[in-house]
C-alpha cells in the first residue's frame, strides 16, 4: 500500500461564528504554508447580498477576494474564509432546478451511478447541500432511498416535494446522527459544495462516517483546469474556498483512505469534474483516473500555468471594457442577461455598474428579481422588460450557457446584439 503524505493542516482557517473572516495561512488540504499569490479581484461583496431596488444605501461588508497555490499539493484555493453565516444566509435565493443543464447532468449523474454501482431501491442516497432537492429527486423517481441536508431555506422546498431534507449544516456530529437514525449510506453526494465547506478533512470524515464499508462518494466540483482554460475567474467567490484538481482532490481523498477510482469532465458550471470514490480496495480503478491525472499540469508547470492565467484575466477585463466603452461612446442602452452568482464577481472586478448597464434580466420566478446585482445599484428585473424594451445590447453574465440562452432569446423576440463576456469578449 501506498503511503500517502499524512500532513494535516494545523492552522485551519475557520471564519464560522466570527461573524467576518480569517485569512487562508496554510494550505487547507495539506496545511503547507507555501502558498504563492495567484490572482487578486479586488475586494468584493458577498455574491448574495443583493439589498432590493429603492433601498436606501447602507454600509455593506467588502472581502478580499484572492487566489492562493499550495507549491506542496498543488491545491488551488481562496486566500479568506469567510463565515457561512454571512455567504449562506437562511434567505439564500440560488436555486439549482432552474437550469437545464444542471436538471440534466443530476438525471445524467443518477443513471450512471446506478448503473456503475448496480443501485437497489434498498440503497440510501444522501446528498450534502441538497438545495432544492434536484438532483435527489432523480434517485427517489429511480426508487431510491433518499435524504437531503441542506442548511438554507431552499431546504423547505425540496421537502415541499416529497425530498427529506435535514435543515442543518453538514459535519461530523451530523453523519453520526444520520448513520444512526436512516442507517448507512451506499452513496453520499456532494455537488458544487465540497468546495464550499471551510474545513474539508471533517467533512470527508463526515462522509466516511456515513458510509457503507463499500459505500461510495461522489464528487461533482467546479474543475481547475476547465477554469483556467476559459478563464472563468468569475467563478471566484467566497463561496468557492478551494478550486480542485483531481491531483489535489485525490490528495485530499487519501488523506481519510478513500480511493478514487472514476473521474470524468461534466460540463456543469463552465466545466466541472465529476469523482467517485470509496475505501481503498472497494472498487475497480478505472483507467479515467490516470488519463484524467497525466493531462494536469503540476509544480513549476502549475505555477506557470498559473501565471499566464493572472495575466490573461487582466486583459480580459480591459477588453471588455473597451469594447463596452466603444458602445457607449455611440448612445447604445446595455441590459445584462441573468444573474448568476459569477456575475456579481465579473460585475465588481470589472467595474461596471447601474451607468453602464441598465438592468439585469432573469426568468420570471427568480427570487432576485427586485433586488439589485451585489455591491451596485443595477436592478435585478423580469426578463419580460427585454422584449419590450428592446435595448441595443446585452451582456450574456451565464455566458457559460449561452449557447443554450441565445436561441431562447431570439425566438422571444430580442433584436439586439449579444455579447458574451468571457474567455473573449465578443459579439454573437
Ligand atoms: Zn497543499
Amino acid at each position: 500500500m501506498k503511503e500517502i503524505n499524512t500532513l494535516f493542516p494545523t492552522k485551519v482557517a475557520r471564519a464560522a461564528g466570527s461573524g467576518g473572516s480569517v485569512p487562508v495561512e496554510c494550505c487547507q488540504i495539506c496545511g503547507s504554508e507555501k502558498l504563492d499569490d495567484v490572482l487578486s479581484l479586488g475586494y468584493m461583496p458577498p455574491v448574495n447580498q443583493m439589498v432590493s431596488i429603492g433601498e436606501v444605501p447602507r454600509q455593506q461588508p467588502w472581502f478580499p477576494t484572492h487566489l492562493l497555490h499550495c507549491r506542496n499539493c498543488d491545491l488551488v484555493q481562496l486566500g479568506l474564509a469567510v463565515d457561512p453565516e454571512i455567504i449562506f444566509p437562511p434567505e439564500y435565493p440560488y436555486t439549482s432546478g432552474t437550469t437545464k443543464l444542471l436538471r440534466d447532468n443530476f438525471a445524467d449523474l443518477q443513471r450512471e451511478s446506478a448503473a456503475l454501482l448496480g443501485l437497489t431501491d434498498k440503497d440510501l442516497v444522501v446528498d450534502i447541500g441538497s438545495n432544492d432537492g434536484t438532483l435527489l429527486s432523480n434517485f427517489k423517481n429511480a426508487g431510491h432511498r433518499v435524504l437531503g441536508i441542506e442548511p438554507t431555506d431552499v431546504g423547505d422546498i425540496a421537502d415541499g416535494r416529497g425530498i427529506p431534507t435535514l435543515k442543518r449544516y453538514f459535519g461530523v456530529e451530523v453523519a453520526r446522527e444520520v448513520a444512526r437514525e436512516h442507517g448507512p449510506a451506499s452513496v453520499v453526494t456532494a455537488a458544487n459544495c465540497f468546495a464550499h465547506i471551510e474545513d474539508v478533512h471533517s467533512i470527508v470524515d463526515g462522509i466516511v462516517a456515513m458510509l457503507k464499508p463499500d459505500g461510495v462518494f461522489i464528487s461533482e466540483s467546479h474543475y481547475l483546469i476547465p477554469l483556467l482554460d476559459t478563464l472563468q475567474y468569475d467563478t471566484v467567490y467566497h463561496e468557492h474556498l478551494r478550486y480542485y484538481s483531481l491531483t489535489s482532490l485525490k490528495h485530499l481523498l487519501e488523506m481519510h483512505g478513500l480511493e478514487v477510482f472514476h473521474a470524468r469532465p461534466i460540463p456543469s458550471h463552465g466545466g466541472s469534474i465529476r469523482v467517485y470514490a470509496a475505501r481503498r480496495g472497494a472498487h475497480p480503478v478505472q483507467d479515467s483516473v490516470a488519463h484524467m491525472l497525466a493531462a494536469e499540469p503540476r509544480g513549476v508547470a502549475m505555477a506557470e500555468r498559473l501565471a499566464r492565467f493572472r495575466r490573461d484575466v487582466m486583459l480580459s477585463k480591459l477588453r471588455l471594457l473597451s469594447m463596452l466603452r466603444d458602445l457607449k461612446e455611440k448612445g447604445a442602452r446595455i441590459a445584462g442577461i441573468s444573474a448568476p452568482s459569477r456575475a456579481s464577481t465579473l460585475v465588481n472586478y470589472v467595474g461596471l455598474d447601474e451607468g453602464i448597464i441598465d438592468y439585469v434580466c432573469e426568468i420570471a420566478g427568480s427570487l432576485k428579481i427586485g433586488k439589485c446585482m451585489p455591491g451596485t445599484g443595477i436592478p435585478v428585473v423580469d426578463e419580460a422588460r427585454l422584449f419590450e424594451d428592446q435595448p441595443d445590447c446585452a451582456v450574456i453574465f451565464s455566458w457559460h450557457i449561452a449557447d443554450e440562452l441565445a436561441p431562447k432569446l431570439k425566438a422571444k423576440d430580442f433584436r439586439g446584439a449579444l455579447i458574451t463576456p468571457l474567455p473573449v469578449p465578443r459579439v454573437l
